[in-house]
């Protein structure tokens, strides 16, 4: 009933380009539900697809009227941005402007832009960013929950540079975020999401020197191990975490050979310096005898490209993250056979893996206390599945929970972080840090989102 009667009234509202899609038999209404896992997938009575910004204040203000509960999409790359039929997707993809101000080193980008965008546009104009590590993922949404990012040492995390904010509220008013209003901007960097539909941001870039080198570009090197090195590249790895020297972002993954479709070991490494620096420091990697190697200087606008395959979207996947201020190499061995026996139970598991990711080099002290609370961990241990058939679930995610006991059992829970880009169900603590800063972000969720209109979380 009230989805019917928000319906007519959103028609009358919208500018001429936006879209409602209420037909889930439409190839467009297929397409808009695209996201990156079809795990939990819901289909909404409507997509609501806004191209101004005053599409998105009046759709938000409908929907709280007629109290049609919605979700904001974005690059659609985490498990939130569904809804089922009681509600509705307010579609921000079309929104996608990327404003440089040259003099500032500023860059403001609108609700619906992907990394890939922003990174060419800031490559174009001789900046760049530290964002996360897939070309698809909405840029706003990934920079309000924080960042993982492949600069993060160069230049601290995506939230870290938030300057201001366009916000949308809980009773749904446009308001700006930024020094003015410095309790509102500090939850915002890393807590955002649960705060407002943010319509815009505004970052402050850095010189596209920042990337260590004259030309704009970077070094990569990915190499593909047999599997029984597994065990030996944590020992590697658990070295080379150490180093502030250089400046690189790495993941080794258990994964599938592209080529082979068999379990392999796989490392890719972004290096920020020379090619000499890089092949020093990849040196004791090298030295475990990949069987592929591919090296190469890309433009900072290629930096994401590496990890493409893992953003496809379709099928059934997840991600589990957990972070910790040290490393154990000793259990990857066995982590690893945990990928074996999963590959051989459930043959459609088509690509994911078990792994960790860490960054190198000397931190920079960049912004201020916020709601980030992940800036002392060294390394990231992940698993992601992805399988094609639903009937697999089961056996995937208790392979996922196995692998992440096992490669975590040295410490205490009390050690281990959790990202809140990746996770809505564990602790408050592992994903903001302290008693005192979850204490602080629910008293400001009370205030600003009462009755939890973007979502429970906090309160
Ligand atoms: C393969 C893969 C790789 C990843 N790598 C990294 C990485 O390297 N570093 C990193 O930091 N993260 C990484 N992530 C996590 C990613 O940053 C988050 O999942 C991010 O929130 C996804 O944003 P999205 O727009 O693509 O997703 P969406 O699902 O569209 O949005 C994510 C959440 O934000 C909400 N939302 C969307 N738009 C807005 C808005 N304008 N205002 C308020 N809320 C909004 C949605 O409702 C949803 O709850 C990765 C994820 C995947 C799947």
């Amino acid at each position: 009933m009230a989805v019917s009667t928000f319906f007519s009234a959103i028609k009358a509202e919208l500018s001429k380009e936006a879209k409602l899609l209420s037909d889930p038999n439409t190839e467009e209404f297929k397409s808009a539900l695209e996201r990156w896992t079809d795990r939990d997938l819901k289909s909404p009575s409507a997509i609501v697809v806004v191209v101004t910004e005053e599409d998105i204040i009046k759709t938000v203000n409908l929907a709280l009227k007629h109290d049609v509960p919605f979700v904001p999409k974005s690059g659609g790359h985490s498990s939130w941005s569904t809804i089922g039929q009681e509600g509705i997707i307010i579609d921000l993809s079309n929104y996608n402007k990327v404003a440089i101000d040259k003099s500032t080193k500023t860059v403001t980008i609108q609700s619906g832009v992907v990394n890939k965008q922003l990174i060419t546009a800031l490559y174009e104009n001789d900046l760049c960013l530290p964002l996360g590590g897939g070309n698809t993922i909405g840029s706003v949404p990934q920079a309000l929950g924080g960042g993982l990012c492949a600069l993060s040492k160069l230049g601290g995390n995506t939230s870290d540079n938030i300057l201001s904010a366009r916000l949308i509220t809980a009773t749904g008013k446009l308001i700006t975020v930024d020094s003015s209003t410095p309790d509102l901007l500090w939850a915002l960097k890393g807590a955002g999401q649960y705060f407002g539909l943010t319509t815009s941001l505004t970052l402050q870039a850095y010189p596209i020197s920042t990337l260590r080198s004259d030309d704009g570009t970077l070094w990569t090197g990915t190499y593909i191990f047999a599997i029984d090195k597994t065990g030996s590249l944590a020992s590697v790895a658990a070295i080379l975490m150490d180093d502030e020297e250089h400046n690189s972002a790495n993941i080794a993954v258990v994964t599938l050979n592209p080529e082979s479709g068999s379990p392999c070991l796989l490392v890719m490494c972004l290096f920020f310096g020379s090619t000499a620096e890089a092949e020093q420091y990849t040196s004791p990697i090298k030295a475990l005898g990949p069987v592929v190697v591919m090296e190469n200087r890309i433009k900072y606008s290629e930096i994401n490209d590496g990890m493409d395959a893992f953003c496809a979207k379709g099928g059934f996947k997840r991600f589990k993250l957990m972070g910790a201020k040290r490393f154990d190499p000793e259990p990857w061995a066995e982590v690893a056979d945990i990928f074996v026996d999963l590959k051989k139970q459930c043959p459609d598991v088509i690509s994911g893996g078990h792994g960790f990711e860490w960054v190198t080099g000397k931190q920079k002290k960049i912004g201020g206390d916020s709601a980030w609370a992940h800036e002392e961990v060294k390394v990231w241990v992940e698993s992601l599945s992805w399988h094609t058939s639903p009937t697999s679930i089961p056996t995937v995610d208790a392979a996922t929970e196995k692998a992440l006991t096992i490669a975590t059992r040295s410490f205490k829970p009390e050690e281990l972080h959790t990202y809140q880009n990746f996770s809505r169900d564990t602790s408050l603590i592992s994903r903001f840090g302290s008693q005192e800063r979850v204490e602080r972000l629910q008293a400001l969720k009370r205030k600003w989102d009462p009755k939890g209109v973007f979502t429970d979380v906090l309160l």
